[in-house]
């Protein structure tokens, strides 16, 4: 297995660089690399950037207007992207439901859709989630009742991410209520224009609106937008989850965070010295920093393995664990570095500070950022849950 990076690697890392230095936009770089939100416009403003390289969509088949990049090279691209701060890219219709689409859908559903992802005419959320259905997701209860060529869906989804933004949802619904749990649900696609449907925020730990529960109320859904057959829709389900877990490390976005803490820490004095020379301080620095070494390494082996034909398997549960944990305690580092500086995300609680230094850049925004990445060993799959698969097959079902 060579961990090393080939030539033609390097020039096409050269030219993703080259490309983000003419074209990221100075002000979404600078949102991004200061833990701003970039609201739907930044977003709408980068897809458009991306579509109109043919950069936009690196895991979609080429007759569907993907890049044609191996495992490698999507690869470069996520750390270059991370490297200069370029906005993420919103993932549900691009990265989850494209795929679903692109194995299980119909042929107009492929040419209705797939287009419009990658336009940015249709922003899609992800409507799985519900109050009493997230790790055991099958026990969803949203209904759909067929009703002549519609099915009348009720219910509620939580969790949903930018759903204020998104103008279309895929669900999860219960078609069958006698079958066994897993057997009764089907894949739906819902225009969120449609009567019955409502979209509520919720407020997350650092005040922002991030997610929405999305309320269903005798909401009238065409029988073509069914993905696959009525009643199959978990395999479709799980399908889409392990294109979730794409790029689940997060490495480039930890390397991103683990130098704005150097940063940080190199202007803050601790007792007349600057914070990054604390022996306490530089030794957990220093363990984030191996730990995330060690991650990187993994996550090369793992896709060198992919790029020779082999699908990750128990690995991608190894890297959301691991890559989560050391997201969240650089997250940790950062706050301490900012000190008094990450207290206020409510910038009157510095009220009375009398200190006529200027806080460091980015530091008002650090602690938001860590109450905000809780999220990170929560979603797309607990890290308990993570950990479960992970003790299943390695301990051989006897978990
Ligand atoms: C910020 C954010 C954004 C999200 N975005 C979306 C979205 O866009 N669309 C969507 O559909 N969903 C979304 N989710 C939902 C997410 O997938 C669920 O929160 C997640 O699956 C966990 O489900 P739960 O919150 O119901 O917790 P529960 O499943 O109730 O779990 C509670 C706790 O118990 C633990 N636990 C549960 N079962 C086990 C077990 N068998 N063994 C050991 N421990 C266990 C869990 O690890 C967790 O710590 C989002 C969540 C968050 C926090």
């Amino acid at each position: 297995m060579d961990l090393n990076y080939s030539t033609e690697d390097l020039a096409f890392r050269a030219e993703v660089r080259a490309f983000l230095d003419a074209k990221l936009p100075q002000d979404l770089s600078d949102a991004v690399r200061l833990g701003r939100g970039l609201g739907k416009e930044g977003h709408d403003r980068w897809h458009s950037i991306l579509n109109e390289q043919g950069w936009l969509a690196p895991t979609w088949p080429e007759e569907y207007g993907g890049c044609g990049w191996n495992a490698v090279q999507r690869h470069i691209f996520e750390e270059e992207c991370c490297r200069a701060h370029a906005p993420r890219i919103v993932p549900f219709g691009l990265t989850m439901l494209a795929p679903v689409l692109q194995k299980f859908g119909s042929d107009e559903q492929r040419a209705h859709f797939l287009p419009k992802i990658l336009s940015g005419e249709h922003w899609w959320c992800q409507g799985y989630s519900e109050p009493g259905a997230g790790s055991d997701l099958a026990s969803l209860r949203t209904r759909a009742v067929r009703d002549g060529d519609h099915y009348v869906v009720n219910g509620q989804k939580t969790w949903t991410t930018l759903g204020q933004y998104a103008n279309w949802i895929f669900c999860l619904v219960r078609t069958d209520p006698d079958a066994k749990q897993q057997e009764g649900i089907s894949f739906l696609l819902i225009d969120m224009d449609t009567p019955g449907i409502e979209v509520r925020p919720i407020i997350l730990l650092d005040g922002t609106h991030e997610v929405n529960e999305v309320w269903f109320t005798d909401v009238r859904v065409p029988v073509e937008n069914l993905v696959g057959e009525e009643n199959k829709g978990w395999t479709y389900a799980k399908y889409l989850l392990t294109h979730e877990r794409t790029n689940i490390a997060g490495v480039g976005f930890s390397q991103a965070g683990l130098e704005a803490v150097k940063r940080l820490a190199r202007q803050q004095i601790h007792r007349g010295r600057p914070l990054i020379e604390n022996p306490h301080f530089a030794a957990r620095l220093a363990r984030a920093e191996i730990d995330l070494m060690a991650m990187a390494t993994t996550n090369l082996r793992i896709i060198s393995a992919a790029a020779q034909g082999q699908a990750p398997g128990v690995e991608s549960s190894m890297l959301k664990v691991k890559g989560t944990e050391i997201r969240q305690e650089i997250n940790d580092l950062a706050r301490r570095a900012a000190g008094a500086y990450a207290l206020p995300f409510a910038s009157e609680a510095l009220a009375g500070d009398n200190s006529t230094l200027a806080p460091p850049e980015g530091s008002d925004t650090v602690a938001a950022q860590y109450f905000n990445n809780r999220k990170l060993s929560i979603f797309g799959g607990s890290n308990e849950i993570q950990k479960n698969i992970i003790a299943k097959v390695s301990l051989g079902g006897r978990s």
